[in-house]
């Protein structure tokens, strides 16, 4: 019984020291205590010994590194080695683009909550702000994205002079260059606003801001490249489009065939040293209007005249599009859509060698290039597009749900509407808190490679599905095109945003959990490394000092998961107070669980586990949730806090814990081993499923301001642009709403009165306010404003009707407006 109880303290000991993360020596001196003071009270009995024994062999390869090496680190050096696969330079500098953030504390299972929550809120300055107020609104206000998108399938001429003239397309470029110098955040803040009022016009800002000319020019650019172009695109002088995808090359983009040759040619009258070009590329936006294309191909230089080597990669140029032989094709209609987006090809076409982008310096530096600007350029436009779906839905079903009645109710009173409503609620506070948590990370000067996949992935997904229920919940209403529409041409985009910069299913199978897990791992990237060394003694050295750390992060992993499993988290610390404070130890537990189900996952599957993408992508989708459970917190905080925030917050915790525990519950199921899989299982979740989907209360409370004019529905919808009359697509609704929410005291009376019998319950709303007058139910002032409610809720309802000739495409000078006598 004394064995058993001294071995059940030693344990209890190692794994306080492993739950504390305590440096080995520390550890060694604690247990070296434990054990000397199990012998005086206990004796030396058959638990004491096989501690003893543990404790000695520990001790052994901890004291003496060169019998460890030799028994332990060179097998496991060779072992690795061989199981894993090859790294190519091009997946190494994919690896290797932007910085690890706020994500690695997620991953590694102890996450310093008040490390995230001391990070600056992020904020737009004055000027970012006033431009967002005065410029943004007066863009939003020009476009037509009907006419944009079924009549001109172009901007307006006004329109392009206007994002012209007023710097949207130099909101990166530094004030040094005439560009507006703005941040990552006022950026998205822009795009956001744009999108909510038109897809297509928000692209087109959107693209010259983000991966392409202009910021490989301001990263990588010559001085003299800089002067020359930066100041022309920031006054819309030059349009620029990115030229990479081509029809073989699509999400592998290492693949491309499009190459250059090194060779001398002739450029405005002079033999110079340049490049033979020939290129075919697709779906490139903006291309059909640019007036220079940033083209990326491989450079070979099989003379040897710029270098030693023949094959030099992936390089990019930035071509006048007039240069003789570069051809601007035809356009694609991407959806439907108006942006700009076509193709370009060239054959044979010579440039010189200042025309790389960096100059010659720079040959073959295209793929980091690239990786770097995506790290941080994906954490800003498609998350800004994402965010705004959320935004117009919840202002505009929200409003769209109190004026629409069916069976006498408005329908946002059903509880199956309400169930879709709560989704658009709960997601579009949560692509807010991301939205600024990751442009703010870019604003700290951090490229977040993770993170910016991490928020691509999930916030045009969440795009898309808050548009579904959207869609739904307005019924016929959204399905009927025409100029009262303001959903269907965003319904029809959500796939664009779902393919373009690393299309989703690959980000979410392949990068997240992919490149997060060795970027974030504190040892298996350098582990690798170490183990592509040419010198093995040297590798075999480095590999030593980091798998003796990695086995005891390994270790800690393990106590804290099960601990923190067992105490329901109660053991993690809580940074806050209040009703959020468990939910900081509910994370830190899974992203505990995330770190020891990630090193057992790598440790069996080795270079498998890049194969098994369903695996990943469940992984992915735990830190996923994790980072955005984590801005949520942030959000609230760096807000003070609002108590009307709570039931958005509480949502979040819960739909994010739940979905968390369901990947791991599937990953656990799905992993080759079973019984790994289950014991995996039982460390992290101990007393099974420990977190339920939000109940339906917490989603009423989520629902109810949605359709009330309040403070958190306007802060969650700040920055949708919405009509301010109403005969505006998306202004009808909102003035309808206004003026349905005030007549409720009124209807009031009006339902009072029908319950009593005094008015007829089979007559039109119409009817019944004149029969409520007559019967003195209501005052003249009352009737106004039922009258006003009711005209308004009526032209909310009404769709879009043509000829056969415009809907053909035989267009008639004006559209008849004859409205649809049905709803
Ligand atoms: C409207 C629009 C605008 C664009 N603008 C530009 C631009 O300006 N410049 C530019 O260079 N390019 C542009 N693109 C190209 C865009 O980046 C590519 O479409 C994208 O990279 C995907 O390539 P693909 O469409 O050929 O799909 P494919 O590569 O054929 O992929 C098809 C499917 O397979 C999946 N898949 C592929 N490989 C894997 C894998 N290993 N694991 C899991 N899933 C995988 C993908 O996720 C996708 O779902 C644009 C595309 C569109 C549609």
């Amino acid at each position: 019984m004394m064995g058993l109880l001294q071995i059940v303290v030693m344990l209890l000991v190692v794994g306080f020291c492993a739950y504390q993360r305590m440096a080995m020596k520390k550890a060694m001196i604690i247990n070296a205590v434990a054990l000397v003071v199990l012998w005086i009270h206990g004796g030396f009995t058959w638990g004491l010994f096989i501690s003893l024994l543990i404790f000695a062999v520990v001790a052994t390869f901890y004291l003496l590194p060169d019998l460890r090496i030799d028994w332990i680190s060179r097998k496991a050096y060779l072992f690795m080695q061989k199981v894993l696969p090859p790294m190519n330079e091009t997946e190494k500098t994919a690896l290797e683009a932007g910085d690890v953030w706020w994500e690695g504390d997620l991953f590694r299972g102890n996450p310093d909550w008040n490390k995230m929550l001391t990070i600056a809120k992020p904020a737009l300055t004055e000027e970012e702000q006033s431009f967002v107020d005065n410029e943004t609104e007066e863009l939003c206000s020009m476009l037509d994205d009907w006419d944009i998108v079924h009549k001109r399938k172009d901007l307006p001429a006004e329109v392009w002079q206007f994002i012209k003239d007023k710097g949207f397309l130099g909101m990166i470029i530094p004030k040094e260059y005439g560009g507006k110098g703005f941040s990552a955040l006022a950026h998205s803040t822009v795009v956001t606003k744009i999108a909510t009022r038109s897809g297509s016009a928000a692209v087109t800002v959107m693209v010259p801001n983000s991966l392409g000319p202009g910021e490989l020019l301001l990263h990588y650019g010559t001085q003299e490249q800089k002067d020359h172009y930066l100041p022309r695109l920031a006054k819309g002088e030059e349009i620029p489009c990115f030229a990479l995808t081509s029809p073989v090359a699509g999400s592998d983009a290492g693949a491309i065939p499009d190459k250059g040759i090194v060779c001398k040619g002739e450029y405005q009258g002079k033999e110079v040293l340049g490049i033979k070009l020939t290129w075919n590329k697709r779906y490139i936006t903006l291309a059909p209007v640019a007036t220079i294309v940033g083209l990326a191909f491989k450079l070979y230089d099989p003379d040897n005249l710029i270098g030693d080597k023949e094959d030099y990669g992936i390089t990019c140029a930035l071509i006048p599009a007039d240069h003789p032989g570069v051809e601007i094709g035809q356009r694609h209609l991407p959806m439907n859509q108006a942006f700009m987006n076509g193709t370009t090809t060239g054959k044979d076409v010579f440039i010189p060698m200042d025309m790389l982008i960096g100059g010659q310096e720079f040959a073959g530096q295209g793929w980091r290039m690239l990786m770097e600007s995506l790290a941080a350029g994906r954490s800003i436009s498609l998350p800004a597009m994402g965010t705004a779906v959320a935004k117009l839905s919840y202002r505009m079903t929200g409003a769209y749900s109190l004026v629409r009645e069916q069976f006498k109710t408005p329908i946002g009173r059903f509880e199956g509407v309400e169930e879709a409503m709560a989704r658009i609620a709960g997601l579009a506070y949560r692509t807010e808190a991301s939205r600024v948590m990751t442009a703010g990370a870019v604003d700290l000067g951090i490229k977040p490679s993770v993170v910016s996949a991490i928020a691509k992935y999930h916030m045009t997904e969440m795009g898309r599905e808050i548009m579904n229920h959207s869609m739904d919940i307005h019924g016929g209403r959204a399905i009927i095109m025409g100029e009262r529409n303001y959903l269907a041409n965003g319904y029809m985009s959500q796939p664009i945003g779902i393919t373009v910069e690393g299309a989703n299913i690959l980000t979410r199978n392949l990068m997240i959990f992919g490149q997060g897990a060795i970027r974030c791992h504190p040892y298996v990237f350098r582990e690798m490394l170490a183990a592509q060394m040419e010198d093995t003694e040297e590798g075999v050295k480095r590999f030593d000092s980091l798998l003796f750390r990695h086995i005891g992060y390994g270790v800690s992993n393990f106590a804290r998961t099960f601990a923190l499993g067992l105490s329901a988290s109660k053991f993690a610390k809580k940074p806050v107070g209040g009703q959020t404070g468990k939910y900081y130890q509910h994370l830190t537990r899974m992203s505990s669980a995330l770190a020891l189900t990630s090193d057992i996952a790598m440790g069996i599957l080795g270079g498998d586990l890049k194969r098994k993408e369903r695996l990943s992508a469940r992984l992915a989708d735990v830190l996923s949730h994790l980072y955005m459970c984590s801005a949520v917190l942030k959000y609230y905080q760096d807000n003070d806090r609002p108590l009307a925030d709570l039931p958005y917050v509480k949502w979040n915790m819960e739909y994010g814990l739940h979905k968390i525990q369901e990947a791991f519950y599937d990953f656990y199921e799905n992993f080759p081993i079973k019984a790994v899989g289950k014991v995996l299982r039982f460390i992290a979740f101990p007393y099974g499923k420990s977190y339920s989907y939000p109940s339906d209360r917490l989603e009423q409370e989520i629902v109810k301001p949605m359709m009330q004019n309040c403070e958190i529905r306007d802060r969650i919808t700040e920055y949708a642009y919405v009509g301010k009359t109403a005969d505006d697509v998306t202004g009808r609704v909102e003035l309808a709403f206004l003026k349905v929410l005030a007549a409720d005291e009124v209807r009031r009376k009006l339902r009072k009165a029908m319950k009593a019998g005094e008015l007829d319950k089979h007559a039109t709303n119409m009817e019944r306010i004149e029969q409520a007058i007559e019967k003195g139910i209501i005052n003249a002032e009352e009737q106004q404003i039922l009258v006003d409610a009711e005209e308004a809720r009526m032209d909310v309802i009404q769709v879009d009707d043509y000829s056969h000739e415009e809907i053909s495409g035989v267009v008639e000078d004006k559209p008849k407006k004859k409205k649809s006598k049905s709803s």
